[in-house]
């Protein structure tokens, strides 16, 4: 017998479905945030039995300031205006519900080809080893879009099929047509590829757009109880 179709749910359960998702989120990064450690070599990774998100993006995306705004934390993860210089993976235990992992940047134009090289592999080999891995965050300029470095990440991710959700960085520094528009055009880029969510996130460090959002995302990927 064919199952009587589901009903569609009615505006205000959509709008609570919603409030209880951004609620989830709040609660997930009010709680403790420990930095677990910074590895610069493939063999140093922590356990992978928690689910993991991972931040990468090109040097000075505005990614450590993203996981501070998320965090919460003015200086959990190191800011600078020294692109390129972080070449490790830094791990960060959110109540034993969910690892952030903040990536090293990619893409910063005056790096040696041995360190391009290097970050190729560490990443590679991280991509493709992670069995907690549920997502990774992929942080564009809102001001400059998809470059090139960003693409060929993207098909490093389309490969290994790592499910990527895009998150523009900075969208403060945009007027509100501008940023329609530039989602837009990132929205048409993506659609083609496998692993990539079509939900993008428009988020300001500096002014918080977006952050309650991108808590929500990532708390539904978190395990609903601590694993540790
Ligand atoms: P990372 O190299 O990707 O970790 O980038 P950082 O977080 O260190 O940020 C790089 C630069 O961009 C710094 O000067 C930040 O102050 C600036 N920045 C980061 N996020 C934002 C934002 O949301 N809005 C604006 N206007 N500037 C930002």
């Amino acid at each position: 017998m064919p199952r009587p179709a589901a009903r569609r749910p009615k505006d205000s359960t959509a709008a609570e479905g919603n409030d209880a998702a951004l609620e989830a989120g709040r609660l997930l990064f009010a709680g403790e945030c420990r930095f677990v450690i910074g590895v610069a070599r493939i063999d140093g990774l922590p356990s992978d039995a928690m689910p993991e998100v991972a931040f990468a993006g090109r040097s000075n995306v505005g990614k450590s300031s993203l996981v501070n705004a998320l965090t919460g934390r003015k200086t959990l993860a190191r800011t600078s205006n020294t692109p390129g210089r972080t070449q490790q993976l830094n791990f960060f235990d959110l109540g034993g519900r969910l690892m952030l992992v903040d990536l090293p940047g990619y893409g910063y134009a005056k790096a040696p080809k041995g360190d391009v090289d290097r970050w190729n592999r560490l990443i590679r080999m991280y991509l493709k080893g992670r069995v907690g891995l549920r997502r990774l965050c992929l942080l564009i300029d809102a001001r400059h879009g998809v470059k090139p470095s960003d693409r060929q990440v993207m098909d490093m991710l389309d490969e290994a099929a790592v499910a990527y959700q895009v998150v523009l960085t900075k969208t403060d520094k945009l007027k509100s047509g501008e940023r329609a528009e530039r989602c837009a055009a990132i929205a048409d880029e993506i659609r083609k590829r496998a692993a990539a969510n079509p939900e993008i996130i428009a988020s300001s460090a500096v002014r918080g757009d977006g952050i309650a959002e991108l808590r929500a995302v990532l708390a539904s990927l978190a395990s609903a109880e601590p694993l540790r």
